[in-house]
């Protein structure tokens, strides 16, 4: 593979300086995690672009942009216990492990699951936890978690979250459905939820109940 280094180095300036992502943290995960790695050979030349690709499955690896802008809303600092809901390709979840303290993540499409476990495994990410299922009841055996951010479109924000999240915890999840959906992000301060809407977004749906690929 060639090396990657001017390409991600080109996405960070071009896409993500001058959109606002100014923790130098997350600029600095962005430059060294080699987006290519977690998309398809036949879209490989792809890897670099303003874009979601697809990944398989009907589903999509997210903007570069998109995991930037969540990550630096997430705010990550120290040992933090993280929850991901839709792990797809397993890009998001490697620059949270890059920046977080353990990640536990979700998806309910076992092969994606597993060829992200690969990606990151041959990466030596060595604190991502995985299961197989419904991200929706979340992860209770190891909850409480600071952060929890979904990466796929909910129709509101399913209660097993809010019980799972931590005092001083952020959550982040789109919520609403094909037609326009918006990024909430709701902070637990000393068990007082503040919920807060702050950009539109486009993001596949949260399979729900009664949903085949997620039974
Ligand atoms: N951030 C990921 C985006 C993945 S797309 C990336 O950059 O690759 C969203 C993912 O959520 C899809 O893989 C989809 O299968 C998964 N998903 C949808 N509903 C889910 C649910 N109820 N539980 C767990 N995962 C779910």
């Amino acid at each position: 593979m060639p090396d990657a280094r001017d390409e991600l180095d080109w996405m960070v300036r071009t896409q993500l300086e001058p959109r606002g992502i100014f923790d130098a943290r997350v600029l600095e995960a962005m430059r060294t995690i080699d987006r290519r790695r977690f998309v398809p050979e036949a879209h490989g030349s792809l890897a670099y672009d303003d874009n979601p690709l697809p990944i398989g499955e009907g589903q999509t690896i997210s903007q570069p942009y998109m995991v930037a802008v969540m990550t630096q809303s997430l705010d990550l600092r120290g040992p933090q216990r993280i929850l991901e809901i839709g792990t797809g390709s397993g890009y998001q979840t490697a620059v949270l492990a890059r920046l977080g303290g353990e990640v536990y993540t979700v998806e309910c499409r076992p092969a994606l699951l597993e060829k992200a476990r690969a990606v990151l495994d041959s990466m030596g990410f060595k604190n991502v936890h995985y299961r197989a299922g419904d991200g929706r009841r979340g992860w209770p055996e190891a909850s409480p978690f600071d952060r929890i951010l979904c990466a796929a479109a909910a129709a509101d924000v399913p209660q097993a979250w809010l019980d799972q999240l931590a005092d001083g915890g952020i959550l982040l999840v789109p919520v609403g459905g094909a037609e326009g959906q918006v990024l909430v992000k709701v902070a637990n301060r000393g068990g007082r939820l503040v919920r807060t809407e702050f950009c539109p977004c486009r993001f596949v749906p949260l399979v729900g109940e009664g949903d085949d690929a997620c039974s």
